[in-house]
């Protein structure tokens, strides 16, 4: 198996239809990086730069912070990369920062919440990712968005730092790509304002399908209980995929979904053509897609959820259809 997915490194990633999807791959630490060329990714469609600080029994330095991001973008050459702003909070906690117990830390005191509230921290990853791109395209996006209000400061703190790099005779990068992650359900009811906001948004799934149905991820008792691949969660990703092209917006999912090769190819029935997932699942998702009717498969996705009769979840019917 792993022989035959190394063999499909370098094939296109197209459905047997021709249709192509962007198969990106998520990383978090420079031991990833090699995955990059061994996986046949086409880009970094998340970094998660909260692990750096996670390994780390102080607070990484600015430079150190800026270090990590060069490497990252000089090791994926060409190929774009989405750097995530800290998700930290909830249940990741830092030991060298002050952080309370809360009772219910998933929907806490976390992510961009606390990167607002702490602009020092927020600030100085922003100009070490800044610098780091130098002549380059940078894109970064937010994490755990629930008001729009939270974006607009975001992008405030990033004009701030640009203006200051600038003053200082920085470098700066070729071109500047904001995103949010759709994590919140709050946001699926006022997606074409956010789309207004930003050049991407990245869906987290993982949370968003959390937020979602009221079930905790981590949750082992709740495990299966309820399925991602049921109509009203596809209708949610789907009326994301259709702000986006509503508005010009690139559309992406970065979830855990992304990586198993039964939910990927029903993103692509639904009309995503751009997803990211942890290296070893690329080789796995590119052998169903190579063998993907995705025409075929859209009509029957598209005819079940308009069906009025149509009860539980897709994962039978797409099981049968694969
Ligand atoms: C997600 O929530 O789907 C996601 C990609 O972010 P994380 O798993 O890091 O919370
Ligand atoms: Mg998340």
């Amino acid at each position: 198996r792993q022989e035959q997915y190394r063999a499909l490194r370098d094939v296109p990633a197209e459905t047997r239809d021709g249709v192509a999807v962007n198969l990106l791959m998520n990383a978090g630490l420079l031991v990833d990086l090699p995955q990059l060329v061994d996986s046949g990714a086409a880009g970094i469609g998340l970094f998660r730069t909260e692990l750096q600080f996670m390994i780390a029994s102080s607070m990484p330095k600015a430079s150190e912070q800026e270090r990590l991001y060069s490497a990252v973008i000089d090791a994926a050459g060409d190929k774009p990369v989405t750097f995530r702003t800290l998700d930290i909070g909830g249940d990741k906690l830092l030991p060298y920062l002050h952080q309370s117990a809360e009772e219910n830390p998933a929907l806490g005191y976390r992510a961009i919440r606390l990167a607002l509230d702490r602009p020092g921290l927020m600030r100085t990853q922003l100009r070490a990712l800044l610098k780091a791109a130098r002549g380059r395209e940078l894109r970064i996006m937010f994490p755990m968005v629930t008001e729009l209000s939270e974006l607009h400061r975001a992008r405030d703190l990033i004009a701030r730092e640009l203006s200051h790099l600038t003053k200082f005779g920085h470098l700066m990068p070729r071109q500047l790509k904001l995103g949010a992650m759709i994590e919140v359900p709050s946001l699926l009811f006022q997606l074409d304002e956010l789309m207004a906001l930003v050049d991407f948004v990245s869906i987290g799934s993982n949370d968003l399908f959390q937020f979602f149905s009221a079930v905790d991820r981590g949750n082992a008792r709740m495990a299966g209980r309820f399925d991602d691949l049921s109509p009203p969660f596809l209708s949610a990703l789907k009326s994301i995929l259709d702000a986006g092209t509503r508005n010009g917006v690139e559309v992406s999912l970065c979830g855990e979904m992304a990586g198993k090769p039964l939910a990927a190819m029903a993103l692509m029935g639904l009309g995503f053509r751009s997803i990211s997932m942890t290296p070893s699942a690329i080789g796995p998702v590119k052998a169903m897609m190579i063998e993907l009717e995705l025409a075929k498969l859209e009509r029957l996705m598209a005819e079940h959820m308009a069906d009025p009769r149509r009860q539980g979840t897709m994962r039978q019917l797409l099981t049968d259809f694969a």
